[in-house]
């Protein structure tokens, strides 16, 4: 067979390019490895910037149907006290004057099912169900690639461009990348409770437990998902372990108001677990062929982004294949090389986010717990200092400055309200000035392993530093 374009993985990334590529009359062959979708915990939660990202895809019927509840902010919880905040309100557009600003959330298996319907009713895409083992490389170039059917016959595709979208254990990113370095972070354990209400409506939620935050939404008219942060050894289901640590551990930090439907969802074993994975984009290394979604790039669940960042992907890359000669492989080289480089600045932003927001809210130590206080009370500020992190958190704002400006914003009033206080409250001092300099230096330390990718964007010296994937074959 002979397609113009291969995607392998019929996930959200993989589905949802198929179908914007096959309107735009590119023909297609859409493999996975599975017809059936495993009914998992990840991708539940759209954020606003995803369902945007649907939108501009004409997809936005994919969270129809399916039970899906809207999300219009976040809120944060210490014990039964708790901040709701709102999504800031959407720029906005001739397509969308006065669109109000909302994610969804869902199970995960639905989401995916109706991308897949849609791209298997899509004129010029052929679903098909195999898995793929091989790419077919040529002269340093991907040509296509080889794949065992559901008879268990080997068959093979050749295409102008080969799409890896196989997941986060994605058999390809190493045949088409060098540098992949996915680290686990923690795991997530997945209780779903039944015909409780959250707090808060229409939001998701932050609970700042111990040892690491546990975040809440609801996933269907009468069920919420509970994701419970957990970054050391996994306690084991099948001892009662499990039960033991959510039942003695989380229980007591939640809200009384849920208290009896964790004990019921407990008892009913509604339980699942998954490792949380991080890991920076690898350098990509052969023409004809793209990584997208969390085969290319992952990040903490904290901010529940991976969707959002894959589907602007998908949205970046088929404005750039559009926009490209297709058949020309430099053309269609130099089309990925600019895919690349514009995927950083919401990749970079989510990631960096992430990876701060679950540092400061776990406070495993006084620093973080410094932070997190402070982040707090920044949000107490109300106005910009809601509405920026707002933006970020919703991937509406791919901006990295702006999230080192929040970030540092936070550490310096904290540290400036301390320093102010120092001579109203002398038998203080020693330990103010001991608490700034904690919250200077811990926000730095929390920042600095993320700045390069940050800075990257911006910077010609850094880019320097840190080359753009495929830029050295692209030269010349
Ligand atoms: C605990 C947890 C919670 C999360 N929560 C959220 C959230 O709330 N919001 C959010 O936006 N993101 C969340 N994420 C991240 C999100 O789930 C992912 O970013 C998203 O699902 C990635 O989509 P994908 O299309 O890249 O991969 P996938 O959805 O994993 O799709 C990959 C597809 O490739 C197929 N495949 C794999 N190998 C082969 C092969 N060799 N041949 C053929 N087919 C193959 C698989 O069958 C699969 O269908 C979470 C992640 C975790 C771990």
């Amino acid at each position: 067979m002979r397609v113009d374009v291969v995607i392998v993985g019929a996930g959200v990334a993989g589905a949802a390019l198929a179908t914007a590529l096959g309107r735009a009359g590119f023909q297609v062959a859409l493999i996975d490895r599975s017809p059936h979708i495993p009914e998992v915990i990840a991708g539940e939660l759209l954020q606003p910037g995803g369902f945007q990202a649907l939108e501009s895809l004409h997809l936005e019927e994919a969270v129809e149907a399916i039970d899906a509840q809207k999300i219009i902010g976040f809120s944060v919880l210490q014990g039964e006290e708790g901040q709701a905040l709102a999504y800031p309100p959407r720029s906005e557009s001739k397509e969308h004057p006065h669109a109000e600003t909302k994610g969804y959330a869902f199970r995960h298996h639905r989401f995916v099912g109706r991308l897949r319907t849609l791209a298997q009713e899509t004129p010029h895409v052929r679903f098909l169900i195999g898995q793929v083992s091989d790419l077919i490389i040529e002269q340093g170039r991907v040509r296509g690639l080889c794949y065992r059917d559901a008879e268990e016959k080997q068959q093979t595709i050749y295409a102008d461009l080969t799409v890896a979208a196989d997941g986060r254990a994605s058999r390809l990113r190493s045949q088409l990348s060098q540098g992949a370095q996915p680290e686990q972070v923690s795991y997530s354990i997945g209780v779903l409770l039944k015909d409780v209400p959250l707090p808060f409506p229409q939001h998701g939620h932050v609970f700042l437990t111990q040892p690491a935050p546990t975040l809440a939404y609801p996933i269907a008219t009468h069920a919420i998902r509970l994701l419970v942060d957990f970054p050391g050894k996994l306690p084991k289901q099948s001892n009662g372990e499990m039960a033991d640590y959510l039942l003695s551990s989380l229980l007591p930090q939640m809200p009384a108001s849920l208290h009896d439907a964790i004990r019921r969802a407990v008892e009913e074993g509604a339980i699942q677990t998954m490792q949380n994975i991080r890991m920076r984009p690898p350098s990509p290394t052969l023409h004809g062929a793209v990584l997208l979604g969390d085969a290319y790039n992952m990040r903490h669940p904290m901010t529940g982004s991976g969707m959002t960042v894959a589907l602007n992907d998908v949205r970046l890359l088929v404005e750039a294949l559009q926009s490209a000669h297709f058949h020309h492989p430099p053309a269609l080289d130099k089309a990925i090389q600019s895919f690349y480089q514009k995927r950083e600045s919401l990749a970079a932003t989510v990631d960096m986010l992430a990876g701060a927001l679950y540092e400061i809210f776990r406070a495993k130590d006084t620093t973080h717990a410094l932070m997190r206080d402070a982040v707090l009370r920044y949000w107490q500020l109300g106005g910009f200092a809601v509405s920026g992190p707002m933006s970020l958190l919703s991937g509406m704002a791919p901006k990295p400055l702006m999230l080192l400006t929040h970030f540092f914003a936070v550490a310096f009033i904290e540290a400036g309200q301390r320093l102010l206080r120092a001579p109203t409250q002398p038998q203080r001092i020693f330990r103010d000035l001991q608490d700034v300099f904690r919250l200077v230096s811990g926000a730095f330390t929390i920042i600095q392993p993320q700045i390069p990718r940050g800075l990257r964007i911006f910077s010609p010296l850094a880019t320097a530093l840190y080359p753009t994937p495929l830029s050295s074959q692209t030269k010349g």
